[in-house]
């Protein structure tokens, strides 16, 4: 028999399945804060409930936890960058961030990703398995508990691509924002996608109040499929379509990613390009000079490049910022720690470890 995952259940399901066992319809609730508002690893510290029914938990389930594997800490501002063990010796990257409003967290949702952008260092090393929800939820957990500090928002832009991976992301978003649970409500939740126009339609019914960001970095086909291969099969104007629908239908505006990649999509043609194509949309445009991941050819652009390319935004009215960069000594974007540990490259940068 398998090990059931208990921690990917709601405490609705909990309550269900323990009512089977006899257990009165409370225990579900009981189980269910232990798991994720304490954040036991083990049935045995779950002190209030009585030792059969500990024994009985742990002979049926596991609770998924992820393992501090390595540390770096930025040296500039503090941003922790985690490499993460999973149970079977997979690993994942989590970047633990501290802003004037709270603290971030940006979590990984795969192992691996399988849409192969060419400027990202997690789709050069391709695709291994999903994350259950308890492992995204492990993943909080392990930052908080090593960091002492309390997660306040939550971005799904570490590794892998959310809306794949559609039903675990689901689940983990309803277990996060639960009152009962760690209680971080949709609204401090971004979940960034490459655009697997599908699934966005999709994510619309379920009309969350999360905020969606959507990995656009150009402003035509010509452009997008040079280093998106999922363009080839939902194109720039079937992603807009979908955009524009989804932020219709929930009030939500849409953060639009651009990595200004110099030479290739940062002209004043891609911008006034762009400012037409987004025109009229609730939308914001966030900016991010490209990270020039080991081994590609890319390059940020200029800081004048951007400047420019956020003012002609701005002119015709299409909200734009250029991101800080945090963590920029420690290559905290995420796939670039789990690519060099496969390549066995010893990592130098700040590793403290407890
Ligand atoms: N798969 C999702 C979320 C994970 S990637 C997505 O693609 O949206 C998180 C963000 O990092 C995306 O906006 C992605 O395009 C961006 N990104 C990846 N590699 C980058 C790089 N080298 N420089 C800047 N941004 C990068
Ligand atoms: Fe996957 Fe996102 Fe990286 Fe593209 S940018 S390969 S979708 S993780």
């Amino acid at each position: 028999m398998s090990l059931q995952d208990i921690k990917s259940k709601t405490k609705e399901e909990l309550q269900e399945w323990l009512k089977e066992w006899g257990q009165p319809a409370y225990r579900g609730g009981q189980v269910f804060r232990w798991l994720h508002q304490v954040g036991v690893e083990s049935f045995e510290e779950m002190t209030d409930l009585p030792r059969e029914l500990r024994q009985g938990l742990a002979e049926r389930c596991y609770i998924a936890s992820a393992q501090v594997s390595r540390r770096q800490v930025s040296r500039l501002d503090g941003t922790v960058k985690y490499l993460f063990r999973l149970f079977d010796g997979e690993h994942v990257e989590c970047v633990l961030m501290e802003y004037h409003h709270g603290v971030s967290i940006c979590i990984s949702t795969q192992v691996g990703c399988k849409m192969g952008c060419t400027f990202c260092a997690t789709g050069k090393s391709g695709f291994s398995r999903n994350l259950t929800a308890s492992e995204m939820l492990a993943q909080v957990q392990a930052a908080q508990k090593d960091s002492g500090k309390r997660v306040s928002n939550i971005v799904l832009m570490g590794m892998g691509e959310p809306l794949d991976n559609y039903d675990q992301v689901l689940r983990f978003l309803r277990l996060v924002s639960c009152g009962e649970g760690l209680n971080i409500g949709m609204r401090h939740i971004s979940l960034s996608t490459c655009g697997l126009v599908d699934k966005i339609y999709q994510l619309e019914k379920e009309r969350l109040q999360l905020t969606l960001s959507v990995s656009l970095h150009a402003p035509n086909d010509e452009i997008r499929s040079r280093t998106m291969p999922v363009n080839q099969k939902w194109n720039v104007e079937q992603l807009l379509a979908a955009c524009r629908s989804y932020a219709g239908a929930t009030g939500r505006r849409i953060s639009f990613e651009y990595a200004m990649i110099r030479g290739v999509n940062d002209s004043d043609a891609c911008a006034r390009e762009l400012a037409g194509r987004l025109e009229g949309m609730l939308c914001h445009v966030n900016l991010i000079p490209v990270n020039d991941v080991t081994g590609n050819q890319y390059r940020k652009s200029t800081v004048e490049r951007q400047k420019r390319f956020v003012s002609i935004l701005e002119r015709k009215g299409i909200p734009a910022t250029v991101r800080r960069t945090l963590g920029s000594d420690i290559d905290a974007s995420c796939g670039q720690l789990r690519r060099r540990a496969e390549e066995g490259e010893a990592i130098h940068a700040v590793v403290r470890q407890k």
